[in-house]
């Protein structure tokens, strides 16, 4: 028999997930602001929970796409006494690995499995059902959440224990965020040097210093000056801080991620609680009197 679903976060990422969800196994939804959670369901066949409590009463395996591991532990204490044996929470969430850790403890005191399953490839992959999706738990749990995600994932890897899958996915962000930091202030002197923001990406993006902030982000965002806000400096913001914790937690160097989080915390101080974070850019170009054009 199918699992049911139960689908706790329908924000910009989580909404596309959602609906591939939706799409494959009976669903349940729950969000913060209700009015989102009716029209989800109605538009796409799911059931409006009332509450996260009634989701979990309902449903087999509960998804959850939530900004922070502290907002995840919330709805988890939110499902009260619904909680059963053999229930699994899928996390895809870009958690922090301390956070998962007691929120697996947690679930684990109520015969409750949990994996987090953090993703990459952004709103347009979650569209796609193209997500990498990163695993972190015991095997048996990682199988069965390995089928839930299938429907909005191109890869699926089980990476380690339960917190693994999150710390791997804030490293993976850091890189993001040092990229978009260390292109954005190489290509403004370039611009100021006089060699056109687009000839230079044609070049770096046909030598090695290419990454996909030269290859698809500035070019879709920066020299276009479209600037779409899918992903929130704030949440990158987030995963650089969770970054940070995991190389100090480990006893590595950490020099470049503690300046790059220190710019983004700046970054985010001079621009609107919305901002996307491509538009960390924006900060470099007015710092630097020149538009990457
Ligand atoms: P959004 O800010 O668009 O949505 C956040 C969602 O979480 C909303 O549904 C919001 O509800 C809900 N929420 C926030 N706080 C709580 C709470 N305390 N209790 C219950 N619900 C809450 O975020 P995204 O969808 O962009 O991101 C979700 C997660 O996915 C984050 O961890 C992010 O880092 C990660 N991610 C995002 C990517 C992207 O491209 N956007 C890419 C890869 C990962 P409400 O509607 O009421 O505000």
């Amino acid at each position: 028999m199918a699992e049911r679903v139960g689908f706790i976060g329908l924000g910009a990422i989580g909404t596309p997930m959602a609906v591939h969800i939706a799409e494959t196994f009976p669903t349940h939804v729950w969000n913060r602001t209700g009015t989102k959670t009716t029209a989800f369901a109605a538009a796409h066949g799911a059931t409006a929970a009332p509450s996260v409590a009634d989701l979990v009463g309902a449903v087999d395996v509960v998804v959850t796409c939530l900004p922070t591991s502290k907002d995840v532990r919330e709805v988890l204490e939110a499902g009260g006494a619904a909680w059963r044996e053999g229930q699994l929470v899928v996390d895809c969430t870009s958690g922090d690995p301390g956070g998962t850790r007691a929120n697996a403890a947690w679930l684990a005191d109520r015969s409750v499995g949990f994996v987090d399953a953090p993703v990459s490839g952004g709103t347009s992959g979650a569209e796609k059902g193209t997500l990498t999706v990163m695993l972190g738990g015991e095997a048996d749990h990682v199988e069965r959440a390995r089928t839930i995600v299938a429907p909005f994932a191109g890869k699926t890897v089980h990476v380690g224990p339960v917190g693994t899958g999150h710390a791997l996915k804030a490293v993976n962000n850091a890189l993001l965020a040092i990229n978009v930091i260390a292109a954005g202030e190489g290509l403004a002197a370039l611009v100021k040097l006089g060699v056109p923001g687009a000839r230079a990406v044609e070049v770096i993006n046909a030598s090695s210093g290419r990454s996909n902030v030269t290859e698809n982000l500035i070019p879709e965002r920066v020299l276009s000056r479209a600037w779409p806000r899918t992903f929130s400096l704030a949440l990158l913001d987030k995963d650089m801080g969770v970054a940070l914790a995991v190389l100090e937690d480990a006893g590595v160097p950490s020099e470049t991620y503690a300046a790059v989080k220190r710019m983004l915390e700046a970054a985010r101080g001079r621009l609107d609680a919305a901002a996307d974070h491509v538009e960390a850019m924006r900060v470099i170009e007015e710092d630097a009197g020149v538009e990457i054009r």
